[in-house]
C-alpha cells in the first residue's frame, strides 16, 4: 500500500496555524511599538521611525489575514441571522459591532465563514493602534449594486459589513503619500477579502473611492422565508 496522502484540509489547517503565529508576532510587536511611541512622544525623528515600524507590522497582520483567507474552504450558506453570524467573533474580541441595522435581519450565509471574513476586514484596516478591537460597521445597502468580483446582482436591503469606516475617521493622515508596496499589499488584501466573502456565501462591493471591498450578505426576503437564496 502506498503512504496515505495528506488530506487537503491538513494544508489548510497548517496555513491557519502559520497565520495565527504571524498574528501573535504582530500583536506583540504592536504593543511594544505603542509603548515606544509613548516614550518617544515629542521627538519627531524617533516618532517617524516608529511610524515606519507600525506600517511594517500592519503588513504582517494583513499578510496573516491573507493567508488565513486562502486556507479557508468553501462554507455552506443557509438562512440565518446577522447576530448568529457575528456574535462569536464579537465575544472573542475579534471586533466591536457597530450596528446600523437590526441584528435579527435574516441573511443567507455560513456563520463561521462570515466571522472569518469579518475578522479579515477589521484586521486589515490600517487603523492607528491595536489597543482595542476595531469596529465592524453592519448596515444595509441603500441601493442595488453588483459584486466587484463576480458581478452578481446585489439588492438594496442586502447587508454589508465594513471595517474601513474607522480609518476614515481615526487614522487617515491627510496628504500621506501612498507607497507602491502599500498599493500592492492593499490589492492582495482586497483579493483575499473577496475570496473570504465568497467562501462565506457572500459577495463584495465598493463603498469607497479606493475600491476597498465591503462584505455583502444577501438578505432573506421577509415574504419568502423558505427561500435559500441563490
Ligand atoms: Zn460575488
Amino acid at each position: 500500500m502506498s503512504a496515505p496522502q495528506p488530506a487537503p484540509r491538513d494544508a489548510s489547517a497548517l496555513a491557519e496555524s502559520v497565520a495565527h503565529e504571524l498574528n501573535n508576532i504582530g500583536a506583540s510587536l504592536f504593543g511594544f511599538v505603542e509603548l515606544a511611541a509613548e516614550a518617544a512622544s515629542g521627538r519627531d525623528g524617533e516618532a517617524a521611525w516608529l511610524g515606519e515600524i507600525r506600517v511594517g507590522v500592519q503588513r504582517i497582520a494583513a499578510l496573516a489575514a491573507l493567508l488565513e483567507a486562502l486556507a479557508g474552504t468553501r462554507g455552506e450558506p443557509v438562512a440565518t441571522t446577522l447576530s448568529e453570524c457575528l456574535k462569536d467573533g464579537a465575544a472573542a474580541g475579534d471586533y466591536r459591532l457597530d450596528w446600523r441595522c437590526d441584528a435579527a435581519t435574516r441573511v443567507v450565509a455560513d456563520a463561521e465563514h462570515v466571522r472569518r471574513a469579518a475578522k479579515i476586514l477589521v484586521r486589515t484596516a490600517p487603523v492607528a493602534t491595536q489597543t482595542e478591537p476595531s469596529a465592524l460597521v453592519v448596515a444595509q445597502l441603500a441601493d442595488d449594486a453588483s459584486c466587484l468580483t463576480c458581478g452578481a446582482p446585489l439588492r438594496a436591503g442586502d447587508v454589508y459589513m465594513d471595517g474601513q469606516v474607522a480609518i476614515d475617521r481615526a487614522a487617515a493622515a491627510p496628504g500621506k503619500p501612498t507607497r507602491r508596496a502599500e498599493t500592492a499589499l492593499r490589492r492582495l488584501v482586497n483579493d483575499a477579502s473577496s475570496h473570504a466573502a465568497h467562501l462565506a456565501g457572500g459577495h463584495v462591493c465598493a463603498l469607497f473611492g479606493d475600491g476597498t471591498p465591503a462584505l455583502v450578505l444577501r438578505a432573506v426576503a421577509a415574504h419568502s422565508s423558505t427561500s435559500r437564496g441563490k
